[in-house]
């Protein structure tokens, strides 16, 4: 007998039929003999439905009322869900996350998990109950309604798996899992069985948006096992562990593109200490995330200096690089949006070496040209021609042979 968590995304629950499906899987689940807490979000599309109407009340409304607002859509489903468990003879009580109670900060539309009470839980599954809890919510110490931010429920899901130290904690969505790569640019893409904490969070920033970060550190700190499955699909999805937990690590486990970079150039400023700062300075005052950085010392003793910054941030960006480029006396500024970045992911980097001159080879060999490079522990990135963006994948992806079983 394990205790489980299931987490079921706004798809999942959207509609009575599909609440129904959700409750036959739980109650399947429960006749095998396992414990099971169910944390649901709203129904798609009803936390922006209740946010329209707190806005066209007041703009922007109270966070305190918004998230009083807000938190009605879990409240919804959870109850729902319940009498559905029910209707197919499983005992089952639902939670909002007052009655349950997940403690939190009081940063209302955002605000932390402290404590879960797990006692009056696990007396439930005791009982042998189905307990469904309210994802996305918490109460302050003072009896505020508090709400997690988007996405948040997959927060509630792995917190509450901690909290009872469950076995496994399962994130059904409408993907059947993390694939090497995005199956609409390689049909030949393959489901991972598993994927250590750190691929999973390196794929979630490049691009690969299964699960919200958050959850992903949240699960790596307190060593929540995850799984991610389809609603719809039966299958084994895949698992989110530690690197100690994995059969066999893979050389390389994914290969990422992200379409949201643009790139900066100022060329020919002096060598000198206090040049990036003076770059880089203004772009961070401007709370603009900058990605990769690039500086080389031509033969003159001028400098080029190239970074990479999210698109919506470009022009913003740009405006901010020419008045420093004026006070450094820089030769010009570029500015290209027309980039893209892929990226090599893998733990099984750290123990070999020759995966990124491997990456390059395979990239000139099909004419190429790699602008910026950037590397870490488990991954090499690549800026690119956005033409190229998915002849990379592709030509990466099959050089290390990511459609084969490993
Ligand atoms: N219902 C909330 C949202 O849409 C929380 C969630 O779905 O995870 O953001
Ligand atoms: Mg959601």
């Amino acid at each position: 007998m394990s205790l489980i968590v299931q987490k079921y995304g706004g798809t999942s629950v959207g509609t009575v039929e599909r609440l129904q499906t959700v409750a036959q899987r739980v109650a399947r689940e429960h006749r095998a003999g396992h414990q099971l807490v169910v944390v649901l979000s709203a129904m798609s599309g009803e936390t922006d439905r209740l946010l329209g109407l707190a806005r066209a009340i007041q703009n922007p409304p109270s966070a305190r009322e918004l998230d009083v607002v807000l938190a009605t859509g879990e409240q919804v489903t959870i109850g729902l869900l319940a009498m559905a468990l029910e209707a197919e003879g499983v005992p089952a009580v639902s939670y909002t996350g007052a009655q349950v109670s997940i403690l939190s900060d009081s940063a209302f539309n955002k605000a932390r998990i402290l404590a879960i009470d797990a006692d009056k839980v696990r007396a439930d599954l005791a009982r042998g109950r189905v307990v469904v809890v309210a994802g996305f919510q918490g109460i302050d110490a003072h009896g505020n309604i508090t709400t997690l931010g988007r996405g948040g429920s997959d927060i509630t899901g792995v917190a509450m798996a901690a909290a009872l130290q469950a076995d496994e904690c399962q994130i059904y969505t409408d993907v059947d899992g993390v694939y090497t790569t995005d199956p609409r640019i390689v049909p030949e893409a393959r489901r991972l069985e598993r994927i250590t904490y750190e691929e999973m969070l390196e794929m979630a920033s490049l691009g690969a948006k299964v699960l919200q970060s958050r959850s992903v550190e949240f699960a790596s700190k307190y060593k929540v096992t995850l799984r991610v499955l389809s609603s719809f699909k039966e299958g084994p999805g895949t698992l989110i562990t530690t690197e100690e937990n994995m059969m066999e690590a893979a050389l390389i486990s994914g290969v990422t593109l992200n379409r949201d970079e643009a790139k900066l150039t100022v060329l020919g400023v002096p060598d000198r200490p206090g040049i990036a700062s003076s770059i880089l300075g203004p772009i961070a005052d401007a709370n603009i995330e900058v990605d990769m950085i690039v500086q080389n010392v031509s033969a003159d003793g001028s400098a080029d200096f190239t970074f990479t910054v999210h698109r919506n941030d470009y022009d913003k960006a740009l405006a901010i690089v020419q008045t420093c480029a004026a006070t450094l006396a820089a030769r010009a500024v570029l500015g290209d949006r027309k980039i893209v970045k892929v990226s090599v992911v893998g733990v099984g980097m750290r123990s070999h070496a020759g995966i990124a001159s491997r990456a390059f080879r395979a990239l000139a060999s099909e004419g190429i040209n790699i602008q910026m490079i950037s590397t870490s522990e488990i991954k090499i990135s690549v800026v690119l021609e956005d033409k190229y963006a998915e002849l990379a994948v592709r030509v990466l992806h099959s050089e290390f042979k990511l459609a084969e079983d490993p």
